[in-house]
């Protein structure tokens, strides 16, 4: 079983946001803004790349109400789910990273010079 079904399980412990039937909200271990908290679903999907379409649905409406309760809804917030080696996923259980908190920078993503492929 993965890390992340175990904080689902809580065979790990994990610093609990909320959670429903399907989801599961927990603060990143090694946060990296004010507010940094990791959304996953119960269920085990590698990444985005296999989330059923109607249960993403679900899982959207799960983090807006998460953003709700973080108190970041209004003065905003980023979600970010890495996909795969390029995208830098470490874990490879789907989740989404909830960041906030604070103003966020916006960076440059690759090394690669994104004129050189135009
Ligand atoms: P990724 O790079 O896969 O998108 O992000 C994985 C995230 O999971 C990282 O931000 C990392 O800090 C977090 N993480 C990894 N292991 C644990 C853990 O055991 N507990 C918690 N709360 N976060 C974790
Ligand atoms: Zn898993």
């Amino acid at each position: 079983m993965c890390i992340f079904c175990k904080i689902a399980n809580r065979e790990i412990p994990s610093n609990l946001v909320q959670e429903d039937e399907n989801f599961f909200a927990f603060h990143d271990i090694n946060p990296k803004a004010p507010v940094h908290v990791l959304v996953i679903p119960k269920a085990h999907y590698g990444s985005f790349n296999d989330i059923p379409g109607e249960l993403m649905g679900k899982m959207g409406t799960f983090m807006q109400d998460v953003a709700k309760t973080l108190g970041i809804d209004q003065s905003g917030y980023r979600l970010i789910s890495n996909i795969g080696e390029n995208g830098g996923q470490e874990v490879g259980h789907l989740h989404f990273h909830i960041v906030g908190g604070a103003k966020l920078h916006w960076g440059h993503f690759a090394d690669a010079d994104p004129k050189d492929f135009f």
